[in-house]
């Protein structure tokens, strides 16, 4: 017999794997079926909430926080590294114009 407890994490467990599946799938198709792909994000997402599951960060670095489109570097969104003050990176999305930054954390 399995707790509800330990039910309740074999379903978050189930419900990473298929954000981390459906993920991969939205990567590789991207650039021959961007609609599909789209369709794989919005599933990721979806299941994320339901089971409040969180998307990885790996993977939300590259999703727009503002239309919520999957962001390729190279395919439809640009990606600078500015050095001025604190080193940081930013993503502009190119569907929508959105930014985001992250800082660089620099080795001591
Ligand atoms: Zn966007």
């Amino acid at each position: 017999m399995v707790s509800k407890k330990e039910e309740k994490k074999i379903i978050k467990q189930i419900a990473q794997e298929r954000i981390e599946i459906l993920m991969n799938k939205a990567f590789e198709t991207i650039h021959k079926e961007p609609d599909l792909a789209q369709r794989y994000v919005e599933i990721a997402r979806k299941i994320g909430m339901r089971y409040r599951v969180r998307i990885p960060k790996k993977w939300k670095i590259f999703i727009c926080r503002k239309c919520k489109r999957l962001m390729v570097p190279g395919l439809n969104c640009r990606v600078r590294i500015q050095r001025k003050r604190e080193p940081h990176v930013t993503i502009t999305c190119l569907m929508c114009n959105h930014t985001k930054r992250f800082l660089i954390k620099r080795k001591q």
